[in-house]
C-alpha cells in the first residue's frame, strides 16, 4: 500500500501494473475511490489531466494530498472492494445514491416461526423478504390490505404464548399461533401466496387457487372451496386495475438518465410479470463522469445482496465495464442477468416511460423551487426580516425528568428538511432542568461552530416566546453576529389562542390566521424539531429501560447477569430466546430460566 507524493514519478513508479483500488485523500477525508485494471496507468492519467482547475476533476486534484492503493488479484474483485469503500467512505466525489424520498417497502418476516408482514422503510440483513420499494405510500397500503384480507397471518411483533389471542383471531385476521394450534404448514402455505403475489406471481398463484378450489369441492369440502373462490375474486379483482406495460411477464428493472446542467436525475422502473410495481428515483447534483461511467457507478451501488437484480436490466447506453456489472449481477442473483440497451419494440417504449421520470425529477424540483422563492419572499415580508431566509434551523430541547437533556436542532434548505444538518447535542451543563439554559447552551455551540465553518443560518426559529427570544438575542449579540441571522419564537401560549410568532424589537406578537402558509411552514419546521426531539429520546429511553429492565431482574446476581449477557450478546437476544435456551446458561436451572424469561416478557405489548 503505497503511500507518497501524489502523483509524483516516484510514486507512479512505486505504484503495481496490476488490479486495483485507489483512494485520494485530503488529510483525513477521502475523496475519490475508483478501481483500475492497471493502477499505475489509471493514476498517470490524473497527472495528465488538461482540464480547468474549476472544472470538478480539477478541484479535487487540488485538494488530494496523499493517494492509497490496494491491490487485488481481479479487475472483478476491484470492482467490489471500490463499492464497499464507497459505501463506507461516501467520498464527495464519487456518485453517491442517496434516495430522494423515502419510499416504502414491504417487508415478510420468512425467518421468523410464524412470519408476519409489515411496512418499513428501511432494508436490514435480519434474512426477511423486502418487496418494493413502493413509488406511492398509497399503492403499497392497497397491496399490504390484500395481503391481510387475504391471509390472516400475525400482526403482533412477536409471537408469545398466550391464555387467550387477541381481537385480531376474534375478527379473523389473525390465525392465533400464540393460543391455538395451527397447522405449520398451513401458515407456510400463506407466506408462500404472499410471496407469489409480491413477487407478481398473480396469475399462477390464480391457477394454484383455482386447482385447490377444485380439489376441496370434490372432497365436499365446501367452506375450504369458498374461501379459495374469495381469495381468487380478491386477485382477479386487484389483476383487472394494474396496467400491463409488457405482454412478455418478465421482470425488469428499466433505467432513465436525464441530465440538467451539471445535476443527473436517475429513475428505475420495476417491471414485475409486465406490471409496473414501484419506481425510485436519484437525484445526483454535479456527478464525475460520462453518462457510462455514472450508470455503471450507480448499477454497482444500487444492487447488493439484500437487493437482488431482476433476469434483465435495461439501459440507455451501454454501462462503462458492462462485462464484469453483468458478472457480478448474475453473482449477486444467483442467474444471469441480461443488461440491454433496447433499439425497437416494447422494451423502448419502457425506456421512454423511464426516461420521462427521469426527466420528471427535475421539472419537481423547480416547481418546488419556485413555490418555495414565493414563500420565502412572503416570509421575509411578513415577518420583516432582513433576508430571504433560504437556510432555516430550529431547535428543540427536550428531557426526562431534566435527564438525558437533548437539544435537537432540524435544518432547512430552500423549504425542504436537509437532513445532513440535522443535529443533537447533549447538554453539557446542569442535570436539573433548566430550557433557557439548555437553549443558550445549544445556541452558542451551534452558532461559534457555525462561524468558523461559515455556515450559519439565515433564519432560527425557536420554539418558545419572548423568553427564549430575548436569550436567543443576547447570545447572537455576544457573537457578534446580531445582523447576520433573523430570530423568530413560535409559540402557543394559551390552548385556545393560536400560534404567536415573536420578532426581536417588536412589542408585540405577529398573528398570523390559521391557513397562512407562512405559519403553516414555520409550525411544520418547529413540529419536525420536536419529532427529532422525541425521537431520538426514545432511543436514549428505550436503551436506558434496556438496562433497567436487566438490573431489575429478581433472583440472580449481578456475575450472573453478566454471564447472561455475555453468552447471549445483548438484552435484545436475550429476550428473544426461550426458557429452555436460557436454562444452558452454566449456572441457571430449568426453574430460574424459566423466571427470567417470565420477568423479561410480563410487559411485552401486542400490537
Ligand atoms: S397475539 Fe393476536 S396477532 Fe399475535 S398471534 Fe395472537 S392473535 Fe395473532
Amino acid at each position: 500500500m503505497p503511500a507518497a507524493e501524489p502523483l509524483s514519478p516516484e510514486f507512479l513508479k512505486s505504484v503495481s501494473t496490476g488490479p486495483g483500488v485507489y483512494q485520494m485523500l485530503a488529510r483525513k477525508e477521502v475523496l475519490y475511490v475508483g478501481k483500475a485494471v492497471n493502477l499505475r496507468k489509471r493514476l498517470a492519467s490524473y497527472k495528465r489531466f488538461s482540464g480547468a482547475d474549476h472544472s470538478k476533476t480539477g478541484m479535487m486534484l487540488a485538494r488530494v494530498r496523499r493517494i492509497e492503493t490496494i491491490l487485488t488479484t481481479t479487475e472483478k474483485e476491484a470492482l467490489i472492494l471500490e463499492a464497499s469503500l464507497i459505501k463506507k467512505h461516501r467520498p464527495r466525489y464519487n456518485v453517491i445514491l442517496r434516495d430522494d424520498k423515502n419510499y416504502p417497502l414491504i417487508k415478510v418476516t420468512v425467518k421468523d416461526q410464524w412470519p408476519r408482514v409489515l411496512v418499513t422503510r428501511k432494508r436490514v440483513r435480519d434474512g426477511s423478504r423486502y418487496f418494493g420499494p413502493y413509488s406511492s405510500a398509497s399503492s403499497m397500503r392497497e397491496v399490504l390490505k390484500l395481503l391481510q384480507s387475504l391471509f390472516p397471518l400475525r400482526r403482533c411483533r412477536k409471537v408469545q404464548p398466550r391464555s387467550r389471542p387477541c381481537l385480531n383471531y376474534q375478527i379473523g385476521n389473525c390465525l392465533a399461533p400464540c393460543a391455538m394450534p395451527v397447522d405449520k404448514g398451513a401458515y407456510k402455505e400463506m407466506v408462500d401466496n404472499i410471496l407469489m403475489i409480491l413477487e407478481g406471481k398473480n396469475h399462477e398463484l390464480i391457477t394454484v387457487l383455482r386447482n385447490k378450489m377444485q380439489t376441496a369441492a370434490q372432497a365436499r369440502k365446501y367452506e375450504e372451496a369458498a374461501l379459495y373462490r374469495d381469495q381468487i375474486r380478491e386477485l382477479e379483482k386487484t389483476l383487472e386495475r394494474q396496467v400491463v406495460v409488457a405482454e412478455h411477464h418478465l421482470d425488469q428493472d428499466v433505467f432513465g438518465l436525464s441530465r440538467k446542467d451539471a445535476s443527473v436525475g436517475i429513475a428505475i422502473l420495476f417491471v414485475r410479470a409486465g406490471i409496473v410495481s414501484g419506481a425510485q428515483t436519484f437525484h445526483l447534483n454535479d456527478p464525475l463522469g460520462s453518462d457510462e461511467a455514472i450508470l455503471a457507478a450507480t448499477i454497482i451501488q444500487y444492487y447488493s445482496d439484500q437487493r437482488q437484480p431482476p433476469a434483465e436490466i435495461l439501459l440507455p447506453r451501454q454501462p462503462d465495464d458492462a462485462g464484469l456489472l453483468r458478472e457480478r449481477l448474475s453473482e449477486l442473483r444467483g442467474s444471469s442477468v441480461k443488461l440491454l440497451v433496447p433499439r425497437r419494440g416494447n422494451r423502448v417504449q419502457l425506456m421512454t416511460m423511464a426516461r420521462q421520470n427521469a426527466e420528471q425529477i427535475f421539472t419537481d424540483q423547480e416547481q418546488q423551487k419556485k413555490s418555495w422563492d414565493n414563500l420565502a419572499s412572503m416570509l421575509q415580508k411578513i415577518l420583516h426580516l432582513g433576508r430571504e431566509p433560504d437556510h432555516i434551523e430550529c431547535v428543540d430541547i427536550s428531557n426526562i425528568g431534566g435527564r438525558q437533556a437533548v437539544g435537537s436542532l432540524v435544518c432547512y434548505k430552500d423549504g425542504a428538511p436537509y437532513k445532513a444538518g440535522y443535529r443533537h447535542y447533549r447538554i453539557r451543563g446542569k442535570e436539573t432542568p433548566d430550557d433557557y439554559a439548555m437553549m443558550r447552551e445549544v445556541l452558542e455551540r451551534r452558532l461559534e461552530k457555525g462561524m468558523v465553518e461559515q455556515n450559519l443560518p439565515d433564519l432560527l426559529l425557536l420554539d418558545g416566546g419572548k423568553g427564549q427570544l430575548s436569550l436567543a438575542v443576547d447570545v447572537l449579540d455576544q457573537l457578534g453576529i446580531t445582523d447576520a441571522i433573523d430570530l423568530v419564537a413560535i409559540a402557543k401560549e394559551k390552548e385556545l389562542e393560536g400560534e404567536k410568532l415573536f420578532r426581536p424589537g417588536r412589542k408585540n406578537p405577529i398573528l398570523l390566521p390559521g391557513h397562512s402558509p407562512v405559519l403553516l411552514f414555520l409550525m411544520r419546521v418547529r413540529d419536525e424539531a420536536h419529532r427529532f426531539g422525541i425521537t431520538h429520546h426514545r432511543k436514549l429511553r428505550s436503551k436506558s429501560t434496556l438496562a433497567s429492565e436487566l438490573d431489575a431482574l429478581q433472583g440472580i446476581g449481578p456475575q450472573r447477569k453478566k454471564l447472561l449477557l455475555k453468552i447471549f450478546g445483548s438484552l435484545t437476544r436475550l429476550k428473544q430466546a426461550t426458557a429452555a435456551e436460557i436454562e444452558h446458561v452454566p449456572g441457571i436451572g430449568a426453574v430460574l430460566a424459566g423466571s427470567i424469561h417470565q420477568q423479561l416478557h410480563q410487559n411485552d405489548e401486542t400490537r
